[in-house]
């Protein structure tokens, strides 16, 4: 049996990044960008106008202020947005400029339009502002302001966001450079299970697992293929186990403990999967075997979960993730726990580290965890009324109302 901190560093070692592919922009959310990226263009491409106003020189307000103080000026053009101004702005003539359009030539200052009074003689058009309204850069967002060509927009290792996308399409990326998605094949075993679409007889269950670990595994960013219930037969699962080993992770659920239907550690090896754990000091889910199968340039990445709900739960919640996520190129810590106060005392006893459905909520501005209820690794319900894992370690004593404890999120 080994520590949680050494079955970490054991997955991490053999989860290598798969390859880079090439992706359409908006599919590279959640991934990581393998190559820099930089602009190649100026952001703003050219002198553009902040607001709807009236572009001038200031230093027609310094010459031309009549008495009152205001400024009254031609308008020669309309600018909006889209279009190239027509000409240089003569000094003591003004353009109206709409948010977004190019500041013309000769132009130092957009005054914004509620500032602004225009009206009309005959076919000409006038526009009056007070002088001390005017100052020099003033609503213009300088080109290349915020960027310039040849700037690194996101770095290589940069985990891609919805929010990132903008930008990304402002300098006219298409395509991103990103590591293939993992694929990921689940297999429930035992003799007991049936499909979730049919009705159990005495004696047997619905596979929950198969399902719950489908689902957990699409949302850490997989291609999941569900292989269904293998029965505990050896030819049965040598079977599926070998069509599971074509993908990058194979996730099995049940028949790794100690029972005489647990085959799985046996016929693994008999398939040339190397083991390199079986057991792990956490509960539930000790029997957790890792090992790793490579054929050639293949190589995939072989959990056996233990089949009680809770412990398949915890096992994918703690380890395999590790696994996607480096596969997927992510070099974040993981797993990250937060910080709780107990919110009641709480008895555990035990020798292993221990993973407890809880609550995490804020309560008076202080992070707060009620642990659930619980049946064991057995209680479905106690893991859906949980959004978290609190993560206790072995202790003689009751952990005391206030003590902090260490949170691991289910819900991300
Ligand atoms: P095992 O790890 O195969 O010894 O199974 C441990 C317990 O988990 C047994 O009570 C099984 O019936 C239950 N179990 C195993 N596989 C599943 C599954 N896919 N869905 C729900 N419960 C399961
Ligand atoms: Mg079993």
């Amino acid at each position: 049996m080994i520590e949680i901190e050494q079955a970490l560093r054991s997955i991490e070692a053999s989860a290598k990044p798969l390859g880079a592919i090439m992706v359409p922009l908006v599919d590279t959310v959640g991934r990581m960008a393998t190559t820099d990226i930089r602009s190649t263009i100026d952001s703003p491409p050219y002198d553009k106008s902040m607001m709807d106003g009236f572009a001038l020189n200031d230093h027609d307000a310094e010459v031309a202020i009549n008495e009152s103080g205001t400024l009254r000026l031609p308008v020669v053009e309309r600018i909006l947005a889209g279009d190239i101004p027509a000409n240089p702005l003569e000094p003591g003539m003004a353009a109206q400029i709409m948010t977004g359009a190019p500041i013309p030539q000769g132009s130092n200052t957009v005054v914004m339009i509620e500032r602004t009074q225009e009206f009309r003689t005959g076919q000409r058009s006038f526009v009056e502002i007070a002088a001390k309204d005017v100052r020099p850069n003033q609503n213009i967002l300088k080109r290349g302001a915020v960027f310039r060509s040849g700037d690194l927009i996101i770095p290589a290792g940069h985990f891609i966001r919805a929010h990132d996308i903008g930008v990304l399409a402002e300098v006219g990326v298409d395509h991103c450079h990103v590591p293939r998605q993992p694929n990921l094949a689940v297999i429930a075993t035992g003799n007991e299970l049936v499909p979730h679409e049919t009705e159990p007889r005495f004696g047997q269950i619905r596979n929950s697992n198969g399902p719950m670990l489908a689902a957990l595994a699409q949302n850490a960013g997989c291609a999941v293929e569900n292989l269904g219930i293998a029965i505990d037969d050896r030819k049965e699962l040598e079977s599926r186990i070998q069509w599971g080993l074509a993908s990058d992770i194979l996730v099995l659920s049940g028949g790794v403990s100690a029972g005489s239907a647990d085959l799985i550690p046996d016929i693994l090896k008999s398939l040339d999967v190397t083991k390199i754990f079986h057991k792990v000091a956490i509960k539930p889910g000790k029997p957790l075997w890792f090992g790793c199968y490579q054929r050639k340039e293949h190589r995939c990445l072989v959990f056996g979960l233990p089949g009680n709900p809770a412990s398949s739960l915890v096992g994918f919640q703690v380890f395999v993730k590790l696994a996607i996520l480096r596969l997927q190129g992510r070099r974040d810590i993981y797993p990250v726990f937060e910080r709780a106060v107990l919110d009641r005392e709480f008895d555990l006893r035990g020798d292993r580290t221990t993973f407890w459905p809880a609550w995490f909520g804020i309560e008076n501005q202080q992070a707060v965890c009620t642990p659930i209820d619980w049946r064991g690794s057995a209680d479905v319900l106690a893991i859906t009324q949980a959004n978290a894992l609190a993560r206790f370690q072995p202790s003689g004593t009751p952990y005391a109302k206030g003590s902090q404890v260490d949170v691991l999120r289910l819900n991300e």
